[in-house]
């Protein structure tokens, strides 16, 4: 691996996109949401059930999270921002 930007706290999951950029997943408590550094405008958000918390929620939320980020990764050609900082 090359050298990476140390882990902020929240970050549960990063992906390498084809294009170099980095897709990461960030949780927070009622939430995960997923960015892409080369992409502006690809976010998404993936929301914790209200109705239905618990481990069980939270894995079904972070797969589905997981399989967007590996998606995304496996398609995006962008290149990440010189600089970084998102
Ligand atoms: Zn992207």
């Amino acid at each position: 691996m090359s050298e990476q930007q140390p882990w902020e706290p929240g970050v549960i999951a990063r992906y390498l996109t084809v294009g170099g950029a980095t897709v990461e997943l960030v949780e927070k408590p009622d939430e995960i949401t997923g960015n892409c550094n080369g992409c502006p405008d690809e976010s998404h958000t993936f929301h914790f059930d209200p109705c239905c918390t618990g481990a069980r929620m939270e894995r079904f939320v972070t797969s589905q999270a997981s399989q967007w980020a590996q998606a995304h990764a496996e398609k995006c050609r962008a290149l990440p921002r010189p600089g970084g900082a998102a």
